[in-house]
């Protein structure tokens, strides 16, 4: 058998070999891509959920359609 170098994880995010600079990832891009998802993740959790409900009630305060000719 042939020595092995230690063989590079996958990344994440698109499967291919990563590079050290950006380990576990293989790309800037992907390591962006990861810290997104994170951030989503994180919001999800402690940010309050937008509904459409209270979009309607805030366009419904803007006065839409009540203009006078
Ligand atoms: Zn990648």
């Amino acid at each position: 058998m042939a020595q092995q170098p230690k063989q590079a994880a996958p990344c994440p995010i698109c499967g291919k070999p990563a590079k050290a600079a950006y380990e576990p990832f293989c790309s800037k891009r992907c390591a962006d891509v990861d810290l997104h998802r994170w951030m989503n993740d994180a919001y999800a959790i402690a940010g309050e959920p937008v509904d459409e409900e209270s979009l309607s009630s805030l366009s419904g305060e803007t006065g839409w359609g009540t203009a006078k000719h």
